[in-house]
């Protein structure tokens, strides 16, 4: 268990490091989601890990305050009076603005100060027990990053994807014996076919109940995680949003038309070019980018316009 649980985005993952070996420097320990093994299922129970820690920093920005993930751990972490925001850029978003946030620079410029905000003995940590207490039993909740083309985040799929993971020893059930070597589990590959729905953005998680490893030692079965990146297609993603530029002859942009583009889930989109549209000039088109999924907008697109 970690004194203080880092909640962030990746493309913060910068400023998370950093204030993790800070914090880790002045004698607390951290607990932050820095790997992220594609392919690979692994034992991570987020909600535990908010349960255990002390406080949860929530690194807010521009790039945070749209991901869900974060948006999830927050709301834990408030509802567990755990909530310790750290304010990157930008503003923090709706429903989390009353709690006074510290500016990143100042929490790094004064890490003892900011500890003991907290309500951490900063300058003094207490000596680390030869013997840590024991762990809670693992939960059995397991993780699967899965790359998603945008093509398929965009209408939807059904993928079939191959998790390692614990399930009950057929031999014993579960209880040990001589086919499992007494541990009452047996790691088998299973192949699961998930249902990606139309919307994912990279940082979405899936989760399916009952899907993660079998623990032997509580007899439960853990939740398997999908945890969603979405890879670049015709459009760059970014965030929320898709990106592409736009060439175009400079008569054409002295004069003004009307063009297409395709859309991802089939036909295309009409844009409008203003007269005397510049290099390098944005046209968002509003709602035509990723599908809106559970209480997630849908997305723009920004086009950027580029005279050849
Ligand atoms: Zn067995």
């Amino acid at each position: 268990m970690a004194d203080i649980f880092i909640s962030y985005t990746r493309e913060d993952v910068s400023y998370a490091e950093r204030l993790a070996a800070a914090l880790e420097a002045a004698g607390v320990s951290v607990w932050w989601d820095r790997s992220l093994r594609n392919g690979s299922a692994y034992h991570v129970d987020i909600e535990a890990e908010i349960d255990r820690a002390r406080r949860v920093i929530v690194l807010w920005s521009e790039r945070s305050r749209v991901r869900h993930w974060v948006l999830d751990e927050a709301t834990a972490a408030q509802e567990a009076g755990k909530l310790a925001p750290v304010v990157i850029d930008g503003r923090p978003p709706l429903g989390f603005r009353s709690f006074h946030g510290t500016a990143y620079e100042e929490a790094m410029a004064d890490v003892a100060g900011f500890l003991a905000g907290m309500g951490f003995e900063a300058a003094a940590p207490p000596p680390r027990p030869e013997a840590p207490a024991a762990e809670p039993p693992p939960t059995g909740d397991l993780r699967y990053n899965m790359k998603t083309p945008l093509a398929e985040a965009m209408t939807g799929a059904l993928r079939d994807i191959a998790v390692p993971r614990d399930r009950p020893c057929g031999a014993c059930g579960g209880r040990g014996c001589a086919a499992c070597k007494g541990a009452g589990a047996v790691e088998t590959t299973s192949t699961l076919r998930i249902k990606v729905p139309a919307g994912v953005r990279t940082g979405t998680r899936i989760r399916l109940a009952g899907e993660g490893g079998f623990v032997p030692a509580t007899g439960e079965t853990g939740d398997l995680y999908i945890f969603i990146e979405v890879e670049n297609g015709i459009y760059a993603v970014r965030d929320d949003l898709l990106v592409a530029r736009l060439p175009m002859s400079a008569a054409s942009a002295a004069a003004g038309f009307a063009t297409t583009i395709p859309d991802l889930r089939g036909g295309t989109i009409p844009v409008e070019v203003p007269k005397g549209a510049k290099a390098g000039q944005e046209i968002r088109l509003e709602g035509k980018g990723f599908p809106a999924l559970g209480s997630m907008p849908a997305g723009d697109i920004l086009l950027y316009v580029e005279i050849e």
